[in-house]
């Protein structure tokens, strides 16, 4: 299964879906919305993947398809070694060019300086900034190149996340926003995964349902909730980094 490499530079940009279009894509399987979201906006779509495991599935789906696809990731400087790895792993499996978008210096030298390497411990406020400056502005450059992308928000990963439909026009933007996975449980994730081989982050073997950034990320005991891992000093209500606000 290879994915040739395809830019968005030269094709107009794809209108969002209609009513009717987005009650059809909602009804859609996983392997079938990512099959419809590929062929109706080609290089105007990428997949969004921070390589846990429901992004990985999402990479073998679109692979599947035959289709070319894009995949990005916003390589914050604070990932583990793992999550390098699984991006190697991933490029050569699937043949696919990963778009890795890093933070711009001019932002994260001062808020270094001025605050330490380890901000993110000291204040919500301060962790809000290192993710808006890590990861938010790196998204928001590869997203004014697409007029959808796709993620692997489910709505049993977390109390912000139980209401996430599988297609949405995002307010504001117009930019569609997939995410085939919604509706699965983390169970069916790792079927999936078992049954077609499908690589993925070897943290996942070590208590890690959910993986981001090294020093934002442990490890979750048997019972707790799959984002429990993540920043974990802070309430379950202030658990996002803005990639995914509602
Ligand atoms: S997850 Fe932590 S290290 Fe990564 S961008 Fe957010 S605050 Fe910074």
């Amino acid at each position: 299964m290879t994915s040739p490499a395809f830019s968005a530079n030269s094709v107009p940009p794809v209108a969002p879906l209609t009513a009717d279009e987005l009650a059809h894509a909602e009804s859609l399987d996983a392997e079938g919305l990512v099959r419809f979201g590929l062929e109706r906006y080609g290089p105007r779509i990428a997949i969004a993947s921070s390589f846990g495991l429901e992004d990985v599935v999402l990479i073998d789906l679109a692979a599947r398809t035959g289709l070319p696809f894009r995949v990005f990731t916003l390589d914050t400087g604070r990932l583990n070694q793992e999550t390098y790895d699984i991006i190697d792993r991933v490029r050569n499996r699937y043949e696919v060019d990963i778009e890795i978008l890093f933070p711009d210096p001019s932002e994260v030298e001062p808020m270094v300086r001025e605050h330490g390497p380890n901000l993110f411990y000291d204040s919500i406020e301060l962790r809000k900034r290192c993710c808006q400056v890590r990861k938010v502005a790196p998204l928001g450059r590869v997203l004014v190149t697409l007029d959808a992308w796709m993620t692997g928000l489910r709505r049993d990963q977390n109390t912000t996340r139980t209401s996430v439909p599988k297609a949405e026009v995002e307010p504001g933007t117009g930019r569609m926003k997939l995410s085939p996975l919604a509706d699965w449980s983390w169970d069916a994730v790792w079927a999936f995964v078992r049954e077609n081989r499908v690589p993925y982050n070897v943290l996942h073997d070590r208590g890690y349902p959910s993986i981001g950034c090294g020093p934002c990320t442990r490890a979750v005991a048997a019972g707790e909730d799959l984002r429990a891992g993540r920043w974990w000093w802070e309430n379950p209500e202030t658990k996002e980094c803005g990639l995914h606000s509602r």
